[in-house]
């Protein structure tokens, strides 16, 4: 009914596109174009969440939207990964928390050691032991994108982990502690030559004192 309803709809539009075309010269062309303008609807008819109205696919995504769908795949994937398996609506920032030092290991910033004897220098003149971890303005910016994917992805706002106040107390802390081991004052802006972490450089929003 509602196909029916619709498809008649988009005829008589086509049918007054094509009168008011200036170019409506061939007949032929009029017909084409209201066959066309019918079928449209009928494809789109049978669509029948909204969800997927939103997703154009040759459109490409930005770097900002294809990075946080990686982030979101990795997210997923690393709550699949325990065990038991955590649902997303089991979700909590424990995870989240968890998640973000599980990241750590793949992370590529030095941060000195309390003991290290380059603790609070810039740039160290020799290689030490110390780990490398992820740069709290790496890690500020994927909660910011996996905040927002969990309620693109069902997530309420009032349940969002990554909204979390320990989450804010958390990265605090990283980047204060991070700042003291590196010598860095995240106020200074930073010259990252890569560029790569939008709000590395301390512009976030966030008041963080
Ligand atoms: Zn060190």
């Amino acid at each position: 009914m509602d196909k029916l309803a619709c498809g008649t709809h988009q005829a008589l539009v086509g049918q007054v596109v094509a009168h008011i075309s200036p170019r409506g010269g061939s007949f032929g062309k009029w017909a084409a174009t209201a066959q066309a303008q019918r079928k449209e609807p009928v494809e789109g008819s049978s669509r029948s969440t909204g969800e997927q109205q939103l997703q154009h696919p040759t459109v490409p995504l930005s770097r900002y939207e294809s990075q946080k769908k990686r982030d979101w795949n990795t997210f997923g994937q690393y709550l699949r990964n325990q065990s038991p398996p955590v649902s997303l609506s089991e979700c909590n920032y424990t995870h989240v928390l968890q998640f973000l030092q599980y990241l750590d290991q793949f992370g590529k910033t030095k941060v000195h050691l309390y003991g290290c004897v380059f603790y609070g220098k810039p740039e160290p003149p020799a290689p030490c032991p110390c780990p490398l971890r992820q740069a709290w303005g790496s890690l500020d910016a994927l909660v910011g994108r996996l905040r927002a994917a969990y309620e693109e992805n069902g997530g309420t706002p009032e349940t969002n982990p990554f909204a979390s106040g320990n989450i804010r107390v958390y990265l605090r802390e990283v980047r204060e502690s991070q700042a003291k081991a590196r010598g860095i004052p995240y106020k200074k802006k930073r010259k990252n030559k890569k560029n790569e972490d939008k709000g590395e450089d301390g512009s976030s929003p966030s008041p963080l004192h």
